[in-house]
């Protein structure tokens, strides 16, 4: 009797399992869930229902014969009856496996979306860093001001100026973007008979899935387009100090990276089909931001400031010039700055000090490694503050200005080195004075 009893529960919780509908209303995806007690009360309210239509409509329709043969009506009547309830229970059972088609169809559309917004979710979580870290270099670039010490006064000027007019119209685009979503969505959809509330019921909720695609679609686009622009941007400063943007970060490298990490953005495993346009251009914004992450890690570690942050007097450039010691023609590798006695001497850019001491003729001199081959060197100081292999962020102190070594009075020779040969300092100063300015 109990293991009867219990055989019925197990069958009652598989029939009635708790339930969730789903509605979406102005982009916002709700569901009621209905308990197995909801359910129950419903399929018995339903049940009495149609017992009682079975019921009246058996006794309309063979009343007569009720009266005339009781007994064969009877019969007739049990089995009226019974067909009515195979009917019936042939009808639920339809609802039932249609339920069946529409939850399945309803997780694959919510997993697929989950999936994509996932996708876009780490891509926008990764690009808000690397603006992030790019805003702080600005800043910290902007505090440094002018080579002449000046605070900058013009805008972002660079910035602006490459921001490109959309070469196709957001219109258009959106028209075929949808297009392509639609026509997704159609092809995996569940062979329901048309017209009825299922078929409806799917129908919509394929609308609606493709219009979210639609959004998700744009929203990627915008972030290949915003990379492009930002990508062209830092080549651009780089390109701008004499050293171009295929040497300080070879094509090969971003190759290499996109190669190493295998799209990092997309679990494959959770696309149905890796050919859709959303996987495609997921991929692709993905290497853009990968080579963005790339480009931007390699401009954090140009030496893009000037030495002093203090008011300073530009005194010697590079290149060619007269010694002021001995008088000949000689080669200035470096550019000089005068300023007050024992003022701060901080880093150009991010890096660990290779040497902190003295050196003939640069009296006590400090280099720092950047990576990517770069090198600066601060010489004629007064006093070190930093020790070999210490890391430094931008703008930390190296030493105090002076005038040891072959200097004829305070400043500070400073150098840039790109893979051991000396390049114009000044060209970096004005890279990252034009394009950060702010
Ligand atoms: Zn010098």
């Amino acid at each position: 009797m109990s293991r009867k009893s219990g055989r019925v529960k197990r069958i009652i919780s598989r029939l009635f399992k708790e339930r969730q509908i789903y509605h979406r209303s102005d982009g916002v995806v709700h569901f009621i869930s209905m308990s197995t007690k909801t359910q129950i009360a419903l399929a018995a309210v339903l049940g009495s229902f149609l017992l009682w239509v079975a019921y009246a409509s058996v006794n309309v329709v063979f009343k007569e014969q009720i009266i005339v043969a009781k007994e064969r009506d009877a019969r007739v009547m049990e089995t009226a009856y019974t067909k009515q309830l195979q009917k019936q229970m042939r009808a639920y059972d339809d609802v039932a496996s249609l339920n069946v088609i529409m939850e399945q169809q309803f997780d694959a559309t919510m997993a697929e979306i989950s999936s994509r917004h996932q996708t876009l979710k780490n891509m926008v979580e990764r690009k808000f860093a690397i603006d992030q870290t790019i805003d702080t270099l600005a800043k910290g670039l902007s505090e440094a001001g002018a080579p002449n010490g000046a605070k900058p006064s013009n805008g972002n000027r660079i910035m602006i100026d490459v921001a490109p007019a959309e070469t196709t119209p957001r219109q258009s685009r959106l028209s075929i973007l949808r297009k392509e979503a639609i026509e997704e969505a159609a092809k995996g959809s569940t062979q329901v008979p048309s017209g009825s509330p299922a078929a409806a019921a799917i129908d919509n909720m394929e609308s609606a899935a493709a219009d979210l695609y639609v959004e998700q679609m744009l929203l990627l686009a915008s972030l290949e387009e915003r990379a492009t622009k930002e990508i062209d941007t830092l080549k651009m400063v780089m390109d701008s100090t004499g050293v171009s943007a295929d040497e300080i970060v070879p094509p090969a490298k971003i190759t290499n990276l996109v190669l190493a990490q295998g799209g990092p953005y997309i679990d494959v495993s959770n696309v149905s089909d890796a050919s859709t346009a959303f996987f495609r251009h997921a991929n692709r914004a993905g290497i853009l931001i990968d080579e963005l992450t790339t480009m931007q890690e390699a401009i954090t570690r140009l030496p893009l400031s000037s030495p002093l942050m203090v008011s300073r007097r530009y005194t010697s450039g590079y290149g060619v010039r007269r010694d002021p010691i001995t008088g000949r023609a000689a080669n200035h590798f470096g550019i000089d700055f005068a300023a007050a006695w024992a003022s701060p001497v901080t880093t150009t850019a991010a890096g660990v000090v290779k040497f902190a001491g003295t050196k003939n003729g640069w009296g006590r001199v400090v280099e720092v490694d950047h990576g990517n081959g770069f090198m600066t060197r601060y010489a004629h100081l007064n006093r070190i503050t930093v020790s070999a292999g210490q890391k430094l962020a931008l703008h930390d102190k190296v030493g105090e200005l002076g005038s040891s070594g072959r200097s004829t009075g305070p400043h500070v020779h400073y150098e840039v080195l790109f893979k051991g040969k000396p390049k114009n300092p000044r060209r970096f100063i004005e890279a990252g004075r034009y394009v950060f300015e702010s």
